[in-house]
């Protein structure tokens, strides 16, 4: 069966009645005319690039009902809430319902008047479920965050697995996939475990333009650090990853402290202090959350405006998985990672401790070898080489999920906005660092190397009598942090190596040693050295802004924007949903920079349809009048 015209133009119609978006991206026509021709799919598209409009809108024009399978019942609760208030009816069947909601549904669904059914995957296999599902003959299964059924995935959820059996017990129905994560092997489990037949594959582009990236190391005080990015977006939300636990509670009380409302999340809190912090944190009660990356699953919260890392990620997946999280409402949105050279080292601890117990519990999944742990620390490196290197963020990010990117500069990072700068003379540097810990006989660390460089006058350095050797007070004119900078960028080159020697009584130091790198450097046979330092910026001078960061507020009335997000958060909390449920940040946004005079003009914003303009329409413009009136600002601009 092949779509056929007059239903692409009903797609648009429905997609243009119910969610007022007027047009559609690029390969959500294609996913939705895999939907109605019935033939399976597999949907890979970056976090916020619209898959469940993939499977909605053809639901509604199909007529019958769609199942949807989803891992987490937030999840499913803010998009049944979602479709409602867009007026398509939507239910899920779970083990929260009263019997009596649960008979009501199975009548609504049997009556045939659900076009979309959320159910998990546990409950779809058992067998009362089959029996209802047979009733109506459903012909189409959506499956939400589909690599979870695979463990090569970060995600790996058992209960997905039951998943397998689907196409065998619904022979005549179409199977369709959604999920974000890029990578080949994924990809093949998916169609593999899902049983896909002949499936259309379809793969966004997985560039996020609306994001800005910047990445440099910690220094000089990370609570220093997190609030001058916290103090950039007041009063917007934000995500702050931390490694551990600890360091989240401590990060946390530091904020409050200095007059921040954060809340934390982690494994180690109990459940019920866990889904505190995430309603209100997706209630907008809250906007700074200090999270491991336990917070993730089931924030739905679109208008996130940072994601800030306080340590490097463990892979460039995790660091495009987390920085996914912001502006999913297409918006433009900062992610800033802090790291240091002593990451690497927190990370392969983490994991061998994890994979030593792992091994004892004869760990069912990875078949109890340790070949998993070789493949980790090469996701390290590489996230590593990525965080140190002195290219285009985005462009290295998309290259790594195997696609090419075509601008030269992309106007949003910080190599591009030339907050980092490559430093003029670096091999001739490196020479330098190299030959003091030559002459040091390589018995130090990073702290005592960068100490006799500067030529620092201190005890340790007099005691040891190295301030006399020749290139004590080498690099003096510059800052410790570039020097301690350096070296880890020099290591992440492969010329300089950090080793952990043991001193006995448990404790063991980083001391830094030479390979035939290094000399190689100090010969000047190879010269291919680059170091990086932060740009110096005028006292008082902020950071530029990036293409994305000043163009989606052109116009926007800043005062009615935020007198409108007041409402949007009383009606929220009215209705008991999440605030983006109301309207998304990008509508709010449209409409206080045209300031509609009428409900017509009203609707021609995206993200208003029918059901959304009778229920909120007049509501939004008497706040809209009043404030024109109150400012004598113009109307339809
Ligand atoms: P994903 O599931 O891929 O993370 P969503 O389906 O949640 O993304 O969509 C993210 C946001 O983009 C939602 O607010 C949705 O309404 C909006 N959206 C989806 N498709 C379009 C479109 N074609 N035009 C404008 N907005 C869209
Ligand atoms: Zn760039």
């Amino acid at each position: 069966m092949q779509t056929l015209p007059s239903q692409i133009s009903q797609l648009n119609a429905i997609v243009e009645k119910h969610w007022g978006i007027h047009k559609l991206r690029p390969l959500q026509e294609p996913a939705m005319c895999a939907v109605l021709d019935g033939r399976d799919s597999l949907v890979v598209m970056p976090t916020g690039g619209g898959k469940s409009l993939c499977f909605q809108a053809p639901a509604v024009v199909r007529g019958d009902t769609t199942v949807v399978v989803s891992p987490l019942i937030s999840l499913m609760k803010d998009q049944v809430d979602g479709l409602i208030s867009s007026g398509i009816a939507a239910v899920q069947l779970n083990s929260s319902l009263t019997p009596e909601e649960r008979q009501q549904h199975e009548k609504d669904i049997l009556a045939g008047h659900v076009r979309l059914l959320f159910v998990s995957p546990e409950r779809l296999v058992q067998t009362d479920m089959q029996d209802l599902l047979r009733k109506i003959d459903v012909r189409t299964f959506a499956i939400d965050e589909a690599h979870c059924i695979s463990h090569w995935g970060h995600d790996f959820r058992p209960e997905y697995r039951q998943l397998r059996l689907l196409k065998s017990m619904f022979p005549k129905a179409s199977v369709h996939a959604y999920t974000a994560t890029a990578t080949e092997q994924v990809r093949g489990d998916i169609i593999q475990n899902l049983n896909l037949n002949d499936p259309e594959i379809l793969v966004g582009n997985f560039d996020r333009a609306n994001l800005t990236y910047r990445i440099m190391s910690r220094r000089g005080g990370l609570l220093k650090q997190v609030l001058s990015v916290i103090d950039r977006h007041k009063s917007e939300g934000g995500i702050i990853y931390c490694i551990r636990r600890a360091e989240v509670d401590e990060l946390t009380a530091e904020l409050k402290q200095a007059g921040i409302k954060a809340m934390a999340y982690h494994a180690g809190m109990t459940s019920q202090e866990r889904s505190q912090t995430q309603e209100a944190f997706s209630e907008e009660h809250c906007d700074v959350v200090v999270a491991t990356v336990a917070f993730g699953m089931g924030i739905d919260r679109s208008n996130v405006r940072y994601v800030l890392h306080t340590a490097m990620p463990k892979s460039l997946e995790a660091y495009q998985q987390e920085t996914g999280r912001a502006g999913r409402d297409g918006l433009e949105a900062e992610c800033v990672l802090l790291h240091s050279g002593a990451d690497v080292f927190t990370w392969k601890a983490i994991m061998q401790k994890a994979a030593s117990e792992q091994n004892q519990n004869q760990f069912q999944y990875q078949d109890n070898d340790l070949s998993y742990l070789e493949t980790a620390y090469e996701h390290l490196h590489i996230i590593d080489r990525y965080c140190r290197g002195a290219a285009c963020r985005h462009s290295l990010l998309v290259a790594h999920f195997g696609q090419t990117y075509d601008k030269e500069s992309c106007g949003a990072c910080d190599i591009c906005l030339g907050e980092t700068i490559e430093v003029e003379g670096a091999p001739v540097i490196a020479q330098k660092i190299l030959s003091c810990i030559a002459r040091l006989k390589e018995r130090y660390g990073i702290g005592y190397v960068a100490a006799v460089l500067r030529g620092e006058n201190s005890q340790e350095i007099r005691n040891r009598g190295d301030q006399n050797v020749s290139t004590y007070g080498l690099l003096k004119e510059h800052h410790v942090n570039d020097l301690r900078d350096w070296m880890y960028q020099l290591i992440s080159q492969e010329v300089l190596v950090q080793e952990n020697i043991d001193l006995g009584y448990g404790r063991a130091v980083p001391i830094l040693k030479l390979n035939g790198g290094s000399w190689q450097v100090m010969r000047g046979q190879r010269t291919n050295i680059r170091l990086l330092k932060p740009a110096e910026r005028k006292k008082g001078e902020r950071a530029k802004l990036s293409r994305a960061e000043t163009g989606s507020w052109d116009g926007v009335d800043r005062d009615l924007f935020e007198t409108m997000r007041d409402l949007r958060r009383e009606l929220a909390d009215q209705r008991r949903v999440p605030p983006y449920i109301i309207f998304n940040d990008a509508t709010l946004r449209e409409l206080a920079r045209i300031r509609p005079s009428s409900l017509e003009r009203m609707r021609m914003v995206s993200g208003i349809g029918d059901s959304k303009l009778r229920d909120l329409g007049q509501t939004f413009l008497d706040v809209i009048t009043a404030h024109c009136k109150e400012t004598g600002a113009t109307f339809d601009s």
